[in-house]
């Protein structure tokens, strides 16, 4: 299990000694730590959760993902203990959201806080102009190049899958960082795990939180955000920036010293407990 960062507050090893749950040994101490707090007051915190990497395991594409039995269930009685404080802060379109977990249709950011849904079952708003036919096409001739690069072209944004080819990295980033250069500052560029997002200026994870925590249901609560690549490091600033933690999830990467999570088998366990303790 990982350990616990010598960089986490202090305040969480006095909320760990004072309230250590039942499932202890399963999760990181901070893990722990969180979950205990957020069961003894759950009307202080605000969850916010990735998908992939986080919750589900990566798949060969990202349509191919599986996803758990009872995963959904789980998340809708954690909305309801958190007084509907619960929200999903994904790179997916939001329709692909509900897909996945239906009939789980929660309050949700997607395609990297372009797409914004304030209220579960509520209208989807798109934030963001669609990307240009241009830039698309533009995209595909890219990777047509790469046999085993999959395009997924999602509203405002497109990501470029690479995981099936992963020697053509460093080519498709080039090749994706220069169209970014020619967009006149309209697009920008975000590296996943096995993926090159090309996305609209302006929107990232960081800002999707912020404007969910915004909203009634959340307001005067602690973000907990739940993540695992880059593009979940403005959430976790900006959880922070609310008083709230990051979590990280999976590998240690070069710029991320924490992780509190395993994997998304560690993060769906540590959600089932919540949810049980919750009840
Ligand atoms: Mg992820």
């Amino acid at each position: 299990m990982a350990a616990m960062s010598a960089r986490w507050p202090a305040e969480l090893n006095r909320v760990g000694e004072q309230h250590r749950p039942a499932w202890s040994g399963e999760f990181s101490r901070p893990a722990e730590a969180i979950a205990a707090d957020i069961c003894g007051a759950p009307d202080k915190w605000a969850l916010f959760l990735d998908i992939d990497g986080t919750m589900l395991d990566f798949a060969a594409t990202p349509d191919k993902v599986r996803v758990p039995p009872g995963l959904g269930v789980t998340l809708g009685r954690l909305t309801r203990s958190l007084g509907g404080a619960l929200a999903i802060v994904t790179g997916r379109r939001i329709l692909e959201v509900d897909r996945l977990f239906m009939p789980f249709v929660p309050v949700a950011s997607g395609v990297h806080g372009s797409e914004l849904r304030s209220e579960a079952d509520g209208v989807i708003e798109f934030l963001a102009q669609p990307i240009t036919d241009a830039s698309s096409l533009a995209i595909q001739a890219i990777a047509k190049r790469h046999p085993g690069v999959v395009v997924e072209t999602k509203g405002a944004g497109v990501a470029v899958h690479y995981r099936a080819a992963p020697h053509a990295r460093e080519a498709l980033d080039a090749q994706l960082q220069s169209l970014v250069d020619t967009s006149g500052r309209s697009l920008i560029k975000l590296d996943g795990c096995s993926v090159i997002e090309i996305l609209p200026c302006g929107f990232n994870k960081g800002t999707a939180l912020e404007t969910l925590a915004a909203l009634p249901l959340f307001k005067a609560r602690r973000p907990i955000m739940i993540g695992d690549d880059f593009g979940d490091d403005p959430a976790f600033a900006a959880a922070e920036r609310l008083g709230g933690f990051g979590l990280a999830v999976g590998r240690p990467r070069a710029n991320r010293s924490r992780i509190e999570f395993e994997g998304p088998a560690n993060v769906r366990s540590w959600l089932a407990n919540l949810a049980d303790c919750l009840d």
